[in-house]
């Protein structure tokens, strides 16, 4: 996978901060969200109770984390972020916990990652605020119960099916983010030229815009790279001449797929006559993770037509067949 346009966060995401929106005022996008989280922090805050757990739910860098940063930042609380694959141990997640004051945001990212053992001390303490740990082993072994101030929990996970039903049932406030529009990241991006001190011109912006996948953190990083390729070359301001010479050159198509996003095209294509064909036989063939592929490839892929999931495997679209340069083999009903 090139770093580029994966979404994940990479090395170079230090930007990623800088460029991160600090109250709904500066999000972009996500409308229908931003409007029903608006109404339950105001409630919360008449009422003076915590929030409900919220769990955001969407691919990479579509704005989970930042979502998560706004939400304590609005309702004035302390804000811990940690992830599902560092909690090791329960007495990890407890000591998070008992450090909460009341009303604290805590974020868990990668919720679905979340060891089995740690997942179970969640529940009481999401429920009713508490805590039961077993202190000592063998015969010495005593359980004990510790009350948490009352916290609100909010997870991010790439897809809802990845988490257990008991951890799920226990959100009451799920929220989906979907992929941007180019109008909604032609903001973003021009929000993100004018922080980086680079001129832009409209066209410029949605050329990178309509080349980021429909998500904030590609259209950042992009951003970023057209940059320094504008500067190298003395451009005065980025226009789409020189955004579309700079993303071609790194290696994003005139659709803004990526390179393993081709190569996964190719491969359906090439090798198994546009499909269907089943997601392990993919990714061995690709030599990827399956959840790479599921959890990052393809999702836009579907929402962009390229693809369509069917109960017997992944199948191509005419769609993909043309933008590939592929006739549309004869009879094909994808
Ligand atoms: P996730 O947690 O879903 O992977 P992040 O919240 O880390 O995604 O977002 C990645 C980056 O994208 C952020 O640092 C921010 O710069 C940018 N970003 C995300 N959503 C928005 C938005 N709605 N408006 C502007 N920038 C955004």
């Amino acid at each position: 996978m090139t770093d580029l346009t994966d979404a994940a966060i990479g090395r170079d995401d230090s930007l990623d901060v800088s460029l991160r929106p600090l109250g709904f005022n500066e999000f972009i996008g996500q409308e229908a969200a931003r409007a029903n989280l608006q109404v339950f922090i105001e409630a919360a805050k008449q009422r003076k109770a915590a929030l409900d757990h919220v769990l955001f739910v969407g691919p990479p860098g579509l704005g989970k984390t930042t979502l998560a940063q706004i939400l304590s930042r609005e309702l004035g609380v302390g804000f811990r972020a940690t992830s599902g694959p560092v909690i090791a141990k329960a007495g990890d997640l407890a000591a998070l916990l008992t450090n909460l004051e009341e009303r604290d945001v805590l974020f868990i990212d990668e919720i679905h990652r979340l060891n089995p053992a740690v997942e179970e001390i969640l529940y009481p303490a999401m429920e009713d605020f508490q805590l039961d740990l077993i202190i000592g082993e063998g015969p010495a072994a005593r359980s004990v119960r510790i009350d948490l101030a009352k916290f609100t929990l909010v997870g991010a996970t790439t897809r809802a099916g990845l988490l257990t039903t008991p951890l799920r049932d226990r959100f009451g406030i799920p929220v989906r983010l979907n992929f941007y529009t180019p109008e909604e990241l032609v903001k973003i991006v021009e929000r993100g030229s004018r922080l980086v001190g680079m001129e832009m011109t409209p066209d410029g912006a949605m050329e990178v815009a309509r080349r980021s996948r429909g998500t904030p953190r590609i259209a950042g990083r992009l951003l970023r790279r057209v940059t320094d390729f504008a500067l190298v070359e003395g451009a005065e301001r980025i226009d789409r001449k020189v955004a579309d010479k700079a993303l071609l050159r790194l290696d994003v198509d005139a659709a803004g797929l990526d390179q393993l996003d081709r190569r996964y095209l190719k491969t359906i294509a090439e090798f198994y006559g546009g499909g269907p064909v089943g997601i392990e036989t993919l990714a061995a063939a690709l030599s990827e993770p399956r959840d790479a592929i599921e959890e990052i490839v393809e999702p836009y892929l579907i929402q962009q037509g390229f693809i369509q999931r069917t109960p017997r495997g992944r199948m191509m679209t005419a769609l993909s067949f043309q933008h590939m340069g592929y006739a549309v083999p004869q009879g094909f009903i994808g």
